[in-house]
């Protein structure tokens, strides 16, 4: 969280690029403290040591940004896993805990809401059950002094509006991001680069695309996106290896999944994407890809991991904290080129 004093989202765009690690709900999902399915983050009240450790590695990492973990700790969410009386502790606690990391790191404090899985462009009646959704989490990050609020995973730009204009009402600046699939428009009809540009119209300071689309299908609209659209463009993707035929996340094939596990099922999502993992190096070349097409607001989605936001952070010409760690294989022992390595050792290395 930042001071009157210090730069807040606006002007740290103005300096230079941002990064916002985000991904918490796979990462924690991966090292046990979120059940796959519902993916409700009851962690934050469960095990808030997590939620803290996986901020702070983040922001080791070079993440600019701290961001609330209160995505899909909704009203609707609440009520799937029957806990609805758990929606104000797990938005105060999300909050404060990254509020608390932000604070001694100097980092810049988010709050977070997202689709809300409720809004249904044929049913006006859900239009304002879902902007009141987004006045109390936005409500609550407001309380909590965040220094703007991502507005995330939409595939509607009705509901994407909702949330901008609830955020705009707290008097908070925001970064609305939108999903596309197999499409590069919007469920409810406009193409991407006309729903980002009547974001900005609408008062967004920061829009662009986060998840779903990994690094490969998600570069060639970036550029286009940056030419269309009057204002900063964030670029979130996940971290895995889609293609033209298989562009998102959740529409990856595994043949090998299905042989081992002995069902006919091949998709990969959500719990068997880990052969599609993009290395550290992919990561890179996708921030070097996105800063040449011009986007401002980086970052990575669903699969994120610390070694993919230092590559990030690295590849912007940064060294975080983590950076003390990056790879030096010149002393390693078979691939390294230390005078002072045995050369039995080095001489092995083409038979291991
Ligand atoms: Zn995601």
């Amino acid at each position: 969280m930042t001071s009157e004093t210090t730069p807040g989202l606006r002007e740290r765009l103005a300096q230079g690029p941002l990064i916002c690690a985000e991904g918490y709900v796979f990462e924690l999902e991966r090292r046990g403290y979120l059940q796959a399915g519902p993916f409700v983050p009851e962690v934050v009240l469960e095990h808030p040591e997590q939620v803290q450790a996986l901020h702070e590695e983040f922001v080791h990492a070079g993440s600019d940004v701290v961001q609330a973990f209160t995505y899909y700790s909704h009203r609707e969410k609440m009520r799937l896993v029957g806990k609805e009386d758990l929606l104000e502790p797990i938005n105060r606690q999300a909050l404060e805990i990254a509020s608390g990391v932000a604070g001694r790191n100097g980092s810049l404090l988010a709050g977070n809401v997202c689709n809300t899985n409720v809004y249904d462009p044929g049913d006006e009646a859900t239009y304002a059950q879902v902007r009141s959704m987004f006045d109390e989490q936005v409500g609550w990050a407001a309380n909590a002094n965040a220094d703007f609020v991502i507005g995330e995973t939409f595939r509607y730009l009705g509901e994407a509006e909702l949330a901008l204009a609830a955020i705009r009402e707290a008097g908070l600046p925001s970064v609305i991001t939108l999903v596309v699939d197999h499409d590069d428009a919007m469920r409810d009809g406009p193409a991407l680069n006309d729903a980002c540009q009547r974001l900005v119209d609408a008062g967004a300071d920061v829009v662009g695309l986060n998840c779903s689309r990994g690094p490969a299908t998600m570069v060639p609209l970036l550029a286009p996106l940056v030419d269309a659209v009057d204002a900063p463009i964030a670029a979130l993707p996940v971290p895995y290896r889609t293609t033209t035929a298989e562009p998102t996340m959740q529409s990856l094939r595994d043949p090998w999944a299905a042989a081992v596990e002995g069902t006919e099922e091949d998709r990969a999502f959500p719990t068997g994407l880990d052969p599609f993992t993009c290395t550290r190096h992919e990561v890179a070349e996708f921030t070097t890809a996105a800063a040449a097409a011009g986007v401002q607001y980086f970052g990575l989605c669903c699969g994120a991991a610390p070694h993919h936001v230092r590559a990030m952070a690295e590849a912007l010409g940064r060294t975080p904290p983590a950076s003390r760690y990056s790879t030096d294989m010149s002393r390693h022992a078979y691939f390294g080129t230390d005078p002072s390595l045995r050369s039995n050792m080095r001489e092995y290395r083409e038979r291991l």
